[in-house]
């Protein structure tokens, strides 16, 4: 690897000025290479660019002024001793208290007659203006005076401190090659790396700025896309899709026990519509929790096993999972078709012979956790691929699919809204489809938010449902207790509930246990030997118990809204009135705010919005759970036009240098390969 990658991968102590205890405070903020220290941007800026006559200092408004000290005096502090310097400063427009708080260190550092420039807070303290440990200086060097980066800290470390150390490394901005394709620097107008990072670390305005970071975000969005697009390509290479046979899905959809509603016959149709064509289809099914997804899946199933290609259908769970093995060997009980499950836990014997069955295509439906599509499961005929309350299931497992040979039609249930952008990251090809009703006869969950102390009435609430011969679920975050906080565990709280409900049967299930035992626990709720259930997340998504009617959720702030909806879809799920009680251990605004959204919507999407504005996209949506890089500096939200941009742009350079061997494009072909060198199952 040439272009000093070498100089750039050195631990930061290879900067002068950075001992081992600094750098130990780096390491702590995730910076341990030189690379990693220049590609660390600044927060934020703080725009001293003008000096501000002091009579414009504002109350709470930062400012830059330039004053002489007329007089210094000390004063004391008598509660905590602490001594006060106070400046009085003037300029030609007024007076103002130039505040620090211990005296003796910086009562040497100022002189009476001279000026100095002040920045920090303005304030009012009993009608005067003040300003309270500002920085200062006595000329306006470029640390004072300009626009001024904002780093992120971490203890002992200061603001000027990061700021000086974040200058050295500049020193070796001169180090750094070019990496991007010089088409793509004048085909875009971006400007080069080393100006990108001296601008984006030390604006000299913020034209130069904005150029900075638009040549940033655009080069770590380019290496992403450029990246996904050349496995794309890998995918898209050899025989064109399957077209599944037009004969009607009748036979299946006349023997279930419902009909189905508008809004799944026409996602029905669109979906069939792509099937039965010879384009490969990739389709994104979205529908809140309970809006029926699952019969759509077995329409797709149906569909691909008559035009006799096999299909097989991949749950986030092992739980789910198996649900979904007994829910559609009930859709199917009427036809010949075979159905197997997969998972970690299935017997080394019988995997073997599955293995055989399904590479001789016995096996139509095969439905399991990821297991089912390792490199070990060999397919005669895979014509569709599904994947239920999941998006993980990218570009990355759709590569290994296409390294078998096997390019299938691709159905993605989800009950969280994706957001467009990182659809078209994800997926570019993608068609998405809505169910926007959910089944008739569906009571609303009544919901209701609980004050801790006020817990009991939750469980009072699910006594008088278990009485009616009911059920329940109680989910708490943790497994066990922990020292350090008094969130509740679901441990703790059996040993609580078992005395409180001891004329109904109560279990535990958690993560922790072995799959045979989660299973029987699930298979005794359904069977209802269980009454109440108390459990963490784990039965989140996707489990269909009908007669379950109450969801408690312990601790329910520390859950995400979308979270809380997926756990609230866990009943509703029959005739009965349901509800859903959450009980919240915190009085920030924020939590209550988060509650009341919960009481007054039962609509996922609506949820998944108010979710995204409160808590930031960030949060919302990491990107790491969708096997792509994590992004630094852009954002997938803010940067869709940039994102378009940059589709364009790799769609020229890959089609004028497929695998980028030419000299001008090698660079970034290293660029990428380091981005994607962190995941399973890439190679470009
Ligand atoms: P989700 O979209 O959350 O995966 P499911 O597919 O599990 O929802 O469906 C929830 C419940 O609704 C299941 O018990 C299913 O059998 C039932 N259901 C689905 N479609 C209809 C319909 N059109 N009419 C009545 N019940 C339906
Ligand atoms: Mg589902």
């Amino acid at each position: 690897m040439d272009f000093n990658e070498d100089f750039l991968q050195k631990p930061i102590t290879a900067i002068k000025g950075i001992g081992p205890k600094k750098a130990d405070k780096f390491n702590k903020m995730g910076i341990h290479s030189v690379k990693e220290l220049l590609y660390s941007f600044p927060r934020d800026y703080e725009d001293r660019r003008n000096v501000k006559p002091i009579t414009e200092v504002l109350d709470n408004e930062p400012a830059l002024i330039l004053g002489k000290v007329i007089k210094i005096s000390k004063s004391n502090f008598v509660r905590n001793r602490k001594q006060i310097l106070s400046l009085w400063v003037e300029d030609d427009s007024g007076k103002i208290d130039i505040i620090f708080f211990n005296a003796t260190y910086y009562l040497k550092t100022f002189e009476r007659g001279k000026s100095y420039y002040f920045y920090g807070k303005g304030s009012f303290s009993h009608g005067k203006k003040q300003m309270v440990h500002p920085d200062f200086s006595e000329t306006d060097t470029e640390e004072m005076k300009g626009l001024i980066p904002v780093y992120p800290l971490t203890e002992g470390m200061t603001q000027n401190e990061r700021r000086k150390i974040q200058r050295k490394v500049m020193l070796h901005v001169e180090e750094i090659d070019e990496y991007l394709p010089s088409k793509t620097l004048s085909r875009n107008r971006l400007c080069g790396i080393q100006y990108a990072l001296e601008a984006i670390h030390f604006p000299n305005t913020l034209e130069s700025l904005k150029e900075a970071r638009y040549r940033l975000v655009f080069e770590e969005l380019f290496f992403l896309q450029t990246g996904l697009f050349m496995i794309k390509s890998k995918i898209q290479t050899g025989k064109a899709g399957f077209a599944f046979s037009k004969e009607s899905v009748d036979p299946f959809i006349s023997q279930l026990p419902f009909s189905l509603t508008i809004s799944q016959q026409k996602v029905m149709d669109e979906m069939s519509k792509d099937m039965e064509s010879s384009k490969v289809t990739n389709r994104l099914i979205q529908g809140d929790v309970g809006s029926g997804k699952t019969v759509i899946a077995a329409v797709a199933v149906y569909k691909a096993v008559i035009s006799s290609y096999q299909a097989v259908l991949m749950a986030p769970t092992e739980i789910l999972a198996r649900q979904h093995f007994e829910t559609f060997k009930e859709f199917f009980k009427s036809f010949s078709f075979r159905i197997e499950f997969l998972s970690k836990s299935i017997p080394l014997k019988e995997k073997r012979q599955l293995f055989l069955d399904l590479q001789s295509g016995k096996i139509d439906l095969l439905i399991g956790t990821h297991a089912v599509i390792q490199e070990n499961v060999v397919f005669q005929k895979l014509g569709l691929v599904i994947t239920d309350e999941q998006h993980r299931f990218g570009v990355n497992q759709r590569a290994a699919l296409a390294e078998k040979g096997l390019r299938p039609e691709v159905l993605v249930m989800t009950a969280t809204p994706i957001p467009r952008t990182l659809a078209l990251i994800l997926y570019g090809d993608l068609d998405i489809s809505l169910i926007t009703e959910l089944p008739p006869g569906r009571k609303d969950i009544k919901t209701n938010s609980i004050p801790s102390s006020d817990r009991l009435k939750a469980y009072e609430r699910v006594l008088e449902e278990v009485g009616k011969g009911r059920q329940a679920y109680i989910v708490a975050p943790l497994i066990e207790d922990s020292e350090s906080s008094d969130v509740k565990s679901v441990e703790s709280l059996y040993d609580e509930l078992k005395i409180f409900f001891k004329d109904h049967k109560v279990a535990v299930i958690h993560g922790n246990l072995k799959q045979a035992e989660k299973e029987k626990l699930m298979d005794c709720f359904i069977k209802e030997e269980i009454h109440i259930l108390i459990s963490t997340v784990l039965i989140e998504v996707g489990i269909n118990v009908p007669n379950a009617t109450v969801m408690v959720v312990e601790n329910s702030e520390r859950f995400g809204l979308a979270q809380l909806h997926q756990l609230r879809g866990r009943v509703g799920r029959g005739a009965h009135q349901s509800y859903c009680l959450l009980i919240f251990a915190s009085n920030n605004e924020i939590a209550k705010e988060r509650m009341s959204i919960m009481e007054e919507t039962n609509n996922g999407f609506l949820i998944a919005e108010k979710d995204l504005d409160i808590r930031g996209p960030g949060e919302f949506f990491g990107t790491r759970q969708h096997g792509i890089p994590e992004l630094k500096t852009a954002n997938l939200f803010k940067h869709i036009r940039i994102l378009k941009q940059v589709q364009v742009e790799s769609n020229i350079l890959l089609g004028e240098d497929p695998f980028l061997l030419q000299e001008d494009n090698e660079k970034a072909k290293v660029r990428i390969a380091l981005l994607f060198k962190k995941m399973d199952n890439f190679s470009i």
